[in-house]
């Protein structure tokens, strides 16, 4: 997908609306990740750099439409502007603010409130997001997209907002489809995906459209459950999506077929219920107890998985293998986490997720090749499917 870059635009002194994705874990008002708001800084401080005015319009979880101060971005502009060292003035109105917006000056940043309190943003009516995107359009005179973590939604402020101003994409966006293009046309071989976290039904499909371009899938997390059920195998109390029991067969043959290796765990870590205070219990694949739930990849798949990881040139990595939140349960999350960053060629880890977990597990943003911030963006760019958010910076 070719989209418009900065370099497209004439920005020497422009008033900018900026879309950014700064989607960021927050508990009781504290950040608990900031890399996308880490990731946000390159692009505005060139815009800084051309002496714009800055209006920068974000969301942060699912609000539905409402005001819900719990998903206030208002510890965001504290966080930005720090990280920034110039103010970034909060605005906790999102419409009617198009004379604030005239007021700012080359260099002043003024950060909307969270953009899903307004119904309109998620809207399925087209015509009740064109009316808030022209709303929106009042605020600046250019429209740079930068919140690659919400390219994948036909959104107000990523889609019809973007087709009503002259455009282009934010150098994070610009570099986050470069990495997609290098993961889907002529990767270095052997390339590797591996894929874990809760649901199986959330990454059938990239799983599916990646069959003739990988060498290996890798299944961990909450789903190889269903893959293990689809064989027959004993589950116990397990996540389960037996809906996608056939599907999971049909995938398995396709991939024999193609000579594609699924790896699928041999050992998982069990605990009798979903909580922290369970006790790990390590047990064959082959015979999970009928009153205790898989929570973790065992300690044999977890040095199997990474022993092949190593050996690939193109690694793509979404999902955790566990419930990494747990500490008993995060051992095999961290070793696949190692093993990326032992990889010579290019160790991608897609989303936002999965890339907090593994700054929570302690490693570094620049012990992988690439972090994505955007774990449904890079997962549906990987489907093969159309981004409203990446057509509309065309
Ligand atoms: P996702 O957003 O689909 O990548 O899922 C991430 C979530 O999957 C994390 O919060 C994990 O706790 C959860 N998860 C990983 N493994 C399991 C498992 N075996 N059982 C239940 N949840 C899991």
């Amino acid at each position: 997908m070719k989209v418009k870059k900065l370099s497209d635009l004439k920005l020497e002194s422009t008033r900018v609306i900026l879309r950014c994705d700064l989607n960021v874990p927050i508990k009781n008002g504290v950040i608990l990740d900031d890399g996308r708001i880490v990731a946000s800084i390159p692009t505005i401080r060139k815009l800084l750099a051309a002496n714009c005015s800055i209006v920068i319009i974000a969301h942060l979880g699912r609000p539905k439409g409402e005001r819900n101060l719990e998903m206030s971005l208002a510890p965001v502009a504290i966080r930005l502007s720090q990280w920034l060292g110039v103010a970034v003035e909060f605005s906790s109105e999102i419409t009617g603010q198009s004379g604030k917006c005239r007021k700012l000056k080359p260099g002043q940043i003024l950060l909307l409130e969270n953009i899903r309190f307004e119904a309109a943003e998620t809207s399925k009516d087209q015509a009740e997001r064109e009316k808030l995107a022209i709303e929106l359009s009042n605020y600046g005179d250019v429209y740079v997209g930068d919140g690659f973590g919400a390219v994948h939604r036909k959104h107000a402020s990523v889609y019809e907002l973007a087709n009503l101003l002259p455009h282009a994409a934010g150098d994070l966006v610009s570099a986050e489809i470069k990495v997609l293009e290098g993961l889907t046309s002529e990767p270095i071989r052997p390339y590797a995906v591996i894929l874990g976290g809760a649901k199986v039904s959330d990454k059938i499909a990239v799983i599916s459209n990646l069959l003739d371009k990988v060498d290996l899938i890798a299944v961990g997390g909450g789903m190889v459950f269903t893959f293990l059920a689809a064989q027959g195998k004993q589950i116990g109390k397990s996540l389960v999506e037996p809906e996608l029991f056939e599907v999971v067969q049909k995938l398995l043959i396709r991939a024999k077929e193609l000579g594609v290796r699924i790896l699928l765990p041999t050992d998982i870590l069990v605990g009798a219920e979903f909580s922290d205070k369970t006790s790990a219990v390590l047990v064959s694949a082959d015979e999970i107890p009928v009153d205790s739930m898989g929570l973790d990849i065992g300690v044999e798949s977890a040095k199997n998985f990474a022993q092949e990881i190593v050996k690939c040139k193109t690694v793509f990595w979404n999902g955790p293998m566990g419930v990494f939140e747990f500490e008993n349960f995060a051992g095999g999350t961290k070793a696949i986490a190692q093993a990326l960053t032992e990889v010579s060629g290019l160790s991608v880890v897609g989303g936002g997720d999965s890339a907090a977990a593994v700054r929570k597990l302690g490693f570094k943003d620049d012990s992988f090749g690439y972090i994505s911030t955007g774990g449904g963006a890079s997962l549906e760019y990987l489907e093969g499917k159309e981004l409203p958010g990446l057509l509309a910076l065309s």
